[in-house]
């Protein structure tokens, strides 16, 4: 492909991704096929001979659309949204096209200190204790996904204990945590996870933690690491940072916060008593990627002392030796995370926060904070539904008043909209409506066409 193909072929391509923006509210969300479907399609053999990319396009259309969910509906409240905007792809576009490999300084000057201060730059947006900067003793890393972060925090903490048994080791987290934490303490080979209590808010109980932690050292085991959730995946519930925090010093463990969705309204001031004694951390990560505009994948990882992350993490072959590096005058992330080779991720947060400017993404999780409430002032003021968790950020979680059976009759009407989609969630044996606003395109319409649908199942 010459570059003046590239760029005829480029400009048909973004015009196909602005007509698919323009015609994703009223497609139906949920593609209409079977398993094997898609790949029945495909040619049992890859081609011999070139192709055009006009028939690439075409099968855009024909096979791949055919087999797509469309998380960009603005009709989507299933699960957490997984956000795009515009200024992202442009940005994510602009990195494909310089293909760098930012695995040291040296790799890619650009790619680490743009990566290094628009992280810096979101530690002040958000407020969070300015030793995180890589200005100070921390630091920020973009990750694939919080379940990344979550593993990397994790196996810091393990190296901690030298001399210890993987197999001796504890790991804390709420029994509302997200599966990673339980995931990245199996990988890492910690002994034991305990998912400690909650309270009536699915907030987890630091009486219990500290309970167990204490039973955890009777036995002779070494309680090691901490996860405390901000917005949990269930129903957004904020485990107490700070009791957490003094639990972790007294007992010596690594304290990390899971705060991928609801990290990301840490962009407005009202929300940011939700982390009080967020300084206690160790560690810290959310998801540009969930909540703030920028598409997959794109997960921060703050780290409140980056030393004992490096020390854990560095390993220098012969070949990667650099004068910059052996000076110690740069950050080179391969030592920041488990893989060596990263792409240009910032680039395209970089655009997204130049683009918005802090007031427009404020403006934007208010947005869908505003509609969250009064979706559930609604769901408040009828007699046949009940909100089963209070509404803190984007997600209303409720329920038919009759149980189980009448709640999926809810999620059955809403999903027969095909324009709206809601995958439901239990608390116990009690089945919820889980309704999570927050994509790109959703407005007050939208909630509105939901909100029809429920009513005329209840
Ligand atoms: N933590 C929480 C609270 C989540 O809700 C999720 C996903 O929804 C994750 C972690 C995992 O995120 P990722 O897909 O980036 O690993």
């Amino acid at each position: 492909m010459t570059p003046d193909d590239f760029r005829r072929h480029g400009k048909a391509l973004i015009d196909w991704i602005a007509d698919y923006w323009e015609a994703v509210a009223d497609t139906p969300i949920l593609p209409d096929v079977s398993p094997g479907d898609i790949r029945s399609r495909l040619p049992e053999h890859a081609p011999e001979r070139p192709e055009t990319f006009e028939s690439m396009m075409a099968d855009l259309d024909d096979i791949v659309m055919a087999g797509i969910t469309h998380w960009q509906s603005p009709g989507w409240f299933a699960y957490f949204p997984a956000n795009v905007s515009f200024p992202a792809i442009l940005g994510d576009l602009a990195a494909s096209g310089l293909g760098q490999q930012g695995m040291l300084w040296q790799t890619s000057p650009a790619t680490t200190e743009i990566e290094s201060h628009v992280l810096d730059w979101l530690v002040d947006l958000m407020a969070l204790p300015s030793e995180w900067k890589t200005t100070g003793p921390g630091g920020g890393v973009l990750q694939m996904s919080a379940s990344d972060s979550t593993h990397t925090a994790i196996v810091v903490a393990r190296s901690r204990h030298t001399g210890v048994e993987p197999s001796r080791m504890v790991a804390y987290a709420s029994s509302q945590a997200h599966s990673s934490i339980e995931k990245g303490a199996n990988v890492a080979g910690i002994g034991h996870v305990r998912l400690v209590e909650t309270d009536n808010e699915m907030a987890m109980r630091p009486d219990a933690l500290e309970a167990a932690v204490l039973a955890d050292e009777d036995a002779g085991l070494v309680p090691m690491f901490v996860c405390g959730t901000v917005g949990t995946t269930g129903t957004t519930a904020v485990d107490p940072i700070r009791a957490i925090g003094g639990i972790a010093e007294r007992h010596d463990l690594w304290f990390h916060v899971d705060a991928a969705y609801a990290g990301n309204a840490m962009i407005c001031q009202e929300f940011r008593h939700h982390i009080d004694g967020v300084e206690l951390a160790d560690s810290y990560t959310f998801n540009p990627h969930k909540w703030l505009l920028t598409n997959f994948d794109c997960s921060v990882f703050w780290v409140a002392d980056r030393r004992p992350l490096i020390e854990t993490m560095s390993i220098v072959p012969p070949y990667l030796r650099n004068a910059a590096t052996d000076r110690g005058d740069v950050i080179d992330y391969r030592d920041w995370h488990v893989p060596l080779g990263r792409r240009f991720r910032a680039l395209k947060l970089w655009f997204v926060l130049r683009h918005y400017g802090a007031e427009g993404l404020r403006a934007y999780i208010r947005s869908h904070v505003a509609l969250a409430q009064s979706l559930t002032e609604r769901i408040d003021a009828h007699p046949r539904l009940d909100t089963v968790a209070p509404t803190l950020f984007g997600l209303v979680s409720f329920a038919h008043v009759d149980g189980n059976e009448a709640t999926q009759r809810i999620v059955e009407a809403i999903n027969a909209t095909r324009t709206s989609y809601v995958v439901p969630s239990t608390l116990g044996d009690r089945l919820f409506v889980r309704v999570a606003i927050g994509s790109t395109l959703t407005d007050t319409s939208h909630v509105d066409a939901l909100w029809d649908a429920v009513e005329s199942a209840v």
